[in-house]
């Protein structure tokens, strides 16, 4: 179980294997760090299920649904044109490292940009994982949530 959760964190961070900073890498003038390296890394991930994500958007392009964000509301092509036509994340509402294996139906997931979904998962106040409504109330009251300017 630690093992298991130090690979987790390893992999959210994309830290599993520390090394610490050699001499060479580091420019007295200013910061710069060596990068580029081909390094091997290997990691645990759990199973996901491709064919949810295109069933999801399948059943709301069905549904006459927008397919955009569930918290901020943006809209892929709405702002990149063609290229984010049909593009969205899909976030589990119930988390998988909770639930474990399991049978996923569309309900339980929701549409995210790739800004929401970092914001969803990024580590805060010692959670890892939070739903879209979650998130979308603790940005409430923000001026520049496209949903909360009517
Ligand atoms: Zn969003
Ligand atoms: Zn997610």
């Amino acid at each position: 179980m630690e093992a298991a959760v130090a690979i987790e964190n390893g992999i959210s961070s994309g830290e599993l294997i520390k090394i610490p900073p050699q001499p060479d890498e580091v420019d007295t003038d200013g910061y710069a760090a060596r990068e580029g390296r081909l390094l091997a890394r290997w990691a645990l991930f759990r199973e996901r299920n491709p064919s949810l994500r295109r069933r999801k958007i399948a059943e709301a392009s069905r549904l006459g649904r927008r397919i955009q964000c569930e918290v901020c509301s943006f809209h892929f092509a709405d702002l990149y044109g063609p290229i984010g036509q049909d593009y969205i994340e899909v976030h589990h509402v119930q988390p998988l490292h909770i639930s474990g294996p399991r049978e996923t139906l569309l309900r339980d997931l929701a549409f995210v940009c790739a800004n929401c979904h970092r914001m969803c998962h990024r580590t805060y106040l010692g959670s890892t994982w939070r739903t879209p409504d979650t998130l979308r109330s603790m940005m409430a009251g923000h001026p520049r949530l496209p949903c909360n300017a009517v």
